[in-house]
């Protein structure tokens, strides 16, 4: 029997490279559900052509559009709770979490809930509730599996030994377009400069992401939580070839690296395939052309966000909530022209330092969080 697959995100950019993941494993897997937030034309022409049998927009003025738009035989669900019902009403093996910040977290939770396999592209729900979605993964027997290109590096080298023989992990970084700009210059950066990835062509929440490092933050509180690792056991190195993905060192010193060319399309078919590994068009990088591979440690003065990620990985709680919110309102105002490139880590730690810290948050109390550092991050700009 096919895989059944939903893909909550499908028109985004972790979305699409799913699609053409889904479309060269069709005998493998089977597209059952899609969702998308505001492309509804998209979202119907991906249903037809995958034959989904659910599809979901988040906004209900949506609703007729998309009916018409895809064929009788395909139930469409619309509006706030049109995610989290399409995850509990359609029959699935495995959900690909790919929406875009922590509006991926209640469908993603109920995905965990029902006892789904998870690929998780959406760090930001992890990082949010990771204290409420890792046990609830162990308790309904749903495994998440990474598919951030780091955390499937380094799900894929933890395969070489036992949980209690890994000393450290290691993400590595791209160091994003400003790796070699100096403090003033990165302050004024512009939209357009931010949105220059050199290496990986992501949506633009994460591309700014990584422009600030506040990416590399997310990602070791996501490694934190996954692999259950302490952050002071979690380094980061720079590397700007995007090639070493991440990598494992073992209680004999030994270290585990998983290599590539920067592509999503091979996390997401790992974790959409696991615990087989199948063939896939596009070979090893061109090793003759590359030639040198190169790491360096992080400019903490030049990104402080890397400092942020680890503090809220140690603070743990409702930190990694409150810093999520407070940078996703920030890069918001930042790519509506409201605040400069450097104001968006300095609105982000400011409201992170003045966050009423909780050690065993209820979802509740998550969600509050959310609500607060984005109302916080609107008083901070009309204050200054
Ligand atoms: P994107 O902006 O290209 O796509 C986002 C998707 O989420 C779209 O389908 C959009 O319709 C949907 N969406 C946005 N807001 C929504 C809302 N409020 N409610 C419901 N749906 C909504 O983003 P992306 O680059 O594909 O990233 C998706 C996730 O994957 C992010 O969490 C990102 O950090 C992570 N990720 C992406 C990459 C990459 O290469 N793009 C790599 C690693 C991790
Ligand atoms: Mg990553």
């Amino acid at each position: 029997m096919r895989k059944r697959v939903i893909i909550l995100g499908s028109t985004g950019s972790i979305g699409r490279a799913a699609l053409d993941v889904a479309d060269a494993l069709r005998d493998r897997v089977e597209i059952v559900g899609l969702s998308a937030h505001a492309r509804w034309r998209e979202l119907a022409l991906q249903a037809c052509e995958f034959g989904a049998k659910a599809v979901a927009v988040s906004d209900e003025a949506l609703l007729d559009g998309l009916r018409g738009g895809v064929g009788p035989g395909t139930r469409v669900f619309a509006g706030e709770s049109a995610l989290v019902d399409l995850v509990n009403d359609t029959e699935a093996d495995f959900v690909l979490s790919a929406i875009v910040g922590a509006a991926g977290l209640a469908p993603t939770l109920a995905a965990v809930d029902r006892g789904l396999d998870v690929g998780l592209a959406n760090k930001e729900s992890l990082v949010v509730a990771g204290s409420l979605l890792m046990p609830l993964a162990r308790e309904r027997g749903s495994r998440l599996i990474p598919v951030d290109s780091e955390h499937s590096a380094i799900f894929q080298c933890l395969q070489a030994g036992r949980e209690n023989e890994v000393r450290r992990l290691c993400l590595t970084a791209s160091g994003g377009p400003f790796r070699e700009w100096s403090v003033e210059r990165i302050r004024d950066a512009t939209l357009a400069d931010a949105l220059r990835h050199p290496t990986w062509d992501m949506g633009p929440k994460i591309t700014i992401d990584s422009a600030t490092m506040m990416n590399k933050a997310l990602e070791v509180i996501e490694a934190s939580l996954l692999f259950d690792m302490p952050a002071e056991r979690i380094d980061v190195l720079i590397h700007p070839e995007s090639i070493i993905h991440s990598m494992v060192e073992f209680v004999d010193g030994s270290v585990i690296a998983q290599l590539g060319a920067p592509d999503m399309r091979t996390p997401i078919q790992y974790a959409m395939t696991f615990p087989e590994r199948l063939p896939k068009n596009g070979g090893a990088p061109d090793w003759a052309r590359i030639r040198r591979l190169t790491l360096d440690p992080p400019d903490l003065g030049r990104f402080p966000a890397l400092r942020l990620g680890y503090e809220a990985a140690r603070i743990g709680g409702n930190a990694g909530a409150a810093l999520n919110a407070a940078n996703e309102a920030a890069v918001e105002r930042f790519r509506s022209g409201g605040v400069r490139f450097g104001q968006i880590v300095e609105l982000t730690q400011a409201v992170f330092d003045n966050h009423h810290n909780i050690q065993q948050p209820t979802l509740e109390d998550l969600l509050r969080t959310d609500a607060w550092a984005r109302e916080e991050v609107a008083a901070c700009l009309t204050h200054s």
